[in-house]
């Protein structure tokens, strides 16, 4: 009976131990790789595109895409395919989002920051650093390398913008609406990112 309670503790332990548990460890934000605007082939607005009024950043909001992702969807296909639709179906000025991560946890500039992003939901992303993960998280599964990119980008730019941690949220925070996706949202919701965020902001 004792030993049954034994290994019952002792696998509570492991399985509590997994689960985008990451070990703390030092890391300089400033040396985030980050693939550039002009890496991935981004293309300036035409002077027909109205530019938006710049902004100041407070918050820092969590996306997805919401789409499925498969694995060998080509990413700098779709990035080049959602500016381009941004601008001719929605007239956006731009990809709606200022940074976007990869299934496999790449992180790309979008939209210049200094821009407010675009939604189709009713906040007014004035003053959001918008990042967004490609895929659909209601379906989708957020890798650990994909959780630990979003807090790195998370706390940079957070650190960077002075945004406190309790103005670090996601899209559904602030509209109706399933974005980030369950497989995000829950990772919000039991505190475990913003706590891998605050470890990353004071290493
Ligand atoms: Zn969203």
């Amino acid at each position: 009976m004792k030993l049954r309670l034994t290994a019952i503790i002792v696998l509570t332990l492991i399985m509590s131990s997994c689960a985008h548990k990451v070990e703390p460890v030092t890391v300089d934000l400033s040396q985030l790789e980050v693939v550039t605007r002009t890496d991935w082939g981004w293309v300036p607005a035409a002077d027909s595109i109205p530019l938006l009024d710049t902004h100041e950043i407070e918050y820092v909001t969590i996306h997805h895409g919401g789409e499925d992702f498969p694995e060998d969807k080509d990413v700098i296909k779709y990035l080049i395919g959602l500016q381009s639709w941004s601008r001719s179906s929605k007239n956006w000025m731009d990809n709606p989002y200022h940074y976007m991560i990869d299934l496999k946890g790449n992180i790309y500039e979008a939209r210049p920051i200094q821009y407010p992003g675009d939604t189709n939901t009713s906040y007014d992303p004035r003053g959001h650093a918008l990042i967004c993960v490609m895929g659909n998280y209601e379906n989708q599964i957020l890798s650990e390398t994909q959780f630990e990119q979003l807090a790195r980008l998370t706390a940079m730019l957070a650190n960077k913008y002075n945004v406190p941690q309790e103005k670090i949220k996601s899209h559904k925070d602030y509209a109706e609406t399933q974005c980030p996706g369950e497989d995000i949202y829950r990772y919000l919701e039991d505190g475990s990112f913003l706590e891998r965020v605050s470890d990353l902001r004071t290493p």
